[in-house]
């Protein structure tokens, strides 16, 4: 039996990639590495200076120029990891309600896909780790041993979204979170460069009606 040396998970916001990725490397003794925080810094980065988003050329300076560093995690408040850029800790403020709302548009722009994908490229590449996404197994690691396509229905991944921002004493209305998920779904399949999209070599994994237990099983037989 050989393990996948290198493992991507993509699939819609909110349908669970983060949690079965950081199970999935935790039983392997792999990396966990969540690409989504790299745009979502870069979004934080960009409105903590007062850039103007529809700005392409400031936001792609910005993006090739800020350092973001994903650490062990140093206080613990719930996080996994934490998140710096230009080593102030960001870890929560990357996670709010206005990031999820602009990060699409940022993540659109060719030069922050380039800037933000060489870095992936580099870490991924090194093998033994789990990377998710959007286009993991479809741009940044085509050569992936193992892709899965992580799905669930819009009102699930709404529904978990809602109970997560609950709990975290930031609540939400549920109709606001799943009109945000499915617009940010529609800019994220429908960019020009490195749409959301199930590479063909990927395998499905709907996790509507699955316990995180269950997903984690089903993901963890691919491996063998
Ligand atoms: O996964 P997460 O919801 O944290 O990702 C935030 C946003 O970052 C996505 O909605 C998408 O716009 C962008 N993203 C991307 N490519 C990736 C990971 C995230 O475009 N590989």
């Amino acid at each position: 039996m050989t393990l996948p040396r290198i493992i991507a998970i993509d699939g819609p916001a909110a349908s669970g990639k983060s949690t079965l990725g950081c199970k999935l490397a935790e039983y392997l003794g792999y990396l966990f590495f969540d690409t989504g925080i790299m745009y979502r810094a870069v979004t934080w980065a960009a409105i903590q200076q007062g850039l103007n988003l529809d700005d392409e050329t400031a936001i792609t300076a910005l993006a090739e120029r800020i350092q973001i560093d994903v650490l062990p995690p140093s206080l613990g408040d719930g996080r996994d990891y934490d998140v710096l850029v230009d080593g102030e800790d960001v870890t929560w403020p990357i996670r709010k309600v206005e990031i999820d709302a602009n990060v699409s548009q940022v993540s659109a722009y060719r030069g922050v896909r380039l800037a933000m994908t060489q870095q992936q490229r580099r870490i991924g590449s090194r093998g033994k780790v789990v990377m998710v996404g959007r286009d993991i197994g479809t741009v940044v690691l085509p050569e992936a041993d193992l892709k899965i396509f992580l799905t669930a229905s819009a009102s699930e991944r709404a529904r978990r979204r809602y109970e997560e921002l609950l709990a975290r004493g930031e609540p939400e209305s549920y109709e606001q979170i799943l009109e945000g998920l499915r617009r940010r779904d529609q800019i994220d399949s429908n960019r020009e460069v490195a749409p959301l999209r199930k590479a063909e070599d990927a395998i499905t994994i709907d996790s509507d009606g699955l316990t995180i237990d269950q997903v984690f099983e089903k993901a963890r037989a691919l491996t063998e």
